[in-house]
């Protein structure tokens, strides 16, 4: 705890480092209020004794994400590649009418190797810490419009979020504190392609909303495109989610991520598949059309395609969305516009 920048110290831990919970208490309050955020911690605070304050600051820094790209697609959807400490990661903001999402990178690169996914190909760079995580937060909204407001966050960025679950697991707590940002437990999404002993502890300890990227109905189309099946297979996944429902009287939804391939994961008796997989866990499905990017075999299926699989899927009972894709033209699905920057030279400070 001792060096960690502010955005990443809960009321708790500040209460102790500056000596009393009000102290704590004003300072998470303006940290909220900056937009954006300045470059270092101010010399003072008008809320915050000077002789509490001056030693924190000697020991603690701030977070300064740099803006090094800006790209809006058509609807508003907004892609940053920001640089944190040397590191380039993607944050997202993505506007509904009354809210924006924002989608935060977990890790620099990733730990693992989906065949779908750009991220893959930046290999693995670092962990983020959570403050590097809320940071991302902040900057993106700073820029949201007042009428869309970001009182949401999936952690769907680069990165997966369990192989790095202390610091996502502190991000979390960290969203959801009061007296700021204080974001609904429910409306924070943690989305993991399916690292078993990490999806069993954040049943256990966390209370935000989970995304399961499934992807394929059978183990042997998994492991094609998601290499880590091999260690832990659908059945052991959905297992975990079907015990996790039967141990709580009120279980809680898991969003069910299912990118669509063109015949590889996309036919009728998948879709049947899928609904029967997921009997017992309590679930919504998110059909995804693949996002292609240079250099995959990979293909999007039809249009007619996705409704046949989204129809079926419904018919049977499921509860299903197709999430059409958004910001396409500014390439926002995971790692694309690092990827991009990377392959027009650019390099990180
Ligand atoms: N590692 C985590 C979070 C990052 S990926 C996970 O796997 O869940 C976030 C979501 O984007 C996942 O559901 C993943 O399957 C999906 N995704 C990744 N690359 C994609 C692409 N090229 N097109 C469509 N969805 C993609």
């Amino acid at each position: 705890m001792a060096n960690r920048a502010l955005p990443g110290l809960t009321v708790e831990e500040l209460t102790r480092e500056l000596g009393s919970r009000t102290r704590a208490i004003e300072t998470v309050k303006w940290l909220f209020a900056q937009w954006p955020l300045p470059e270092r911690l101010p010399d003072a605070l008008p809320t915050v004794s000077h002789r509490a304050w001056r030693p924190f600051i000697a020991k603690h820094g701030l977070v300064t994400p740099r803006i090094v790209e800006r790209s809006v697609s058509e609807d508003g959807t907004t892609k940053y590649a920001l640089e944190l400490s040397g590191t380039s990661v993607e944050t997202v903001r993505i506007p509904s009418k009354t809210r924006s999402t924002v989608c935060i990178s977990s890790q620099a690169g990733c730990t693992r190797t989906c065949a779908f996914c750009a991220t893959k190909e930046l290999g693995f760079i670092r962990q983020l810490k959570a403050e590097e995580m809320v940071a991302q937060y902040l900057v993106a909204r700073a820029e949201a419009p007042r009428h869309q407001s970001a009182r949401n966050v999936v952690f769907m960025g680069m990165g997966e979020p369990f192989d790095n679950l202390d610091e996502v697991l502190r991000a979390v707590e960290l969203l959801t504190q009061a007296p700021a940002p204080m974001l609904r437990a429910e409306s924070v999404t943690v989305s993991t392609s399916g690292v078993l002993p990490g999806l069993r502890r954040f049943l256990a300890e966390s209370k935000a909303a989970l995304a399961l990227s499934l992807n394929a109905t059978t183990d042997e189309v998994r492991e094609q495109v998601m290499p880590h099946n091999k260690t832990w297979p659908i059945a052991a996944l959905l297992g975990e989610l079907r015990e996790d429902a039967r141990r709580r009287r009120r279980p809680r939804d898991t969003f069910i991520e299912y990118v669509l391939f063109d015949g590889l994961n996309d036919s009728d008796e998948d879709a049947d598949r899928l609904v029967r997989l997921l009997d017992g866990v309590p679930s919504r499905i998110n059909l995804i059309p693949y996002n292609p990017y240079p250099g995959t075999s990979l293909k999007t299926p039809p249009e007619a395609r996705v409704v046949r699989f989204y129809e079926r899927v419904v018919k049977q009972g499921a509860l299903c969305l197709v999430r059409w894709p958004r910001g396409r033209e500014i390439a926002a699905a995971c790692g694309q516009l690092v990827l991009a920057k990377e392959a027009l030279g650019f390099q990180p400070l």
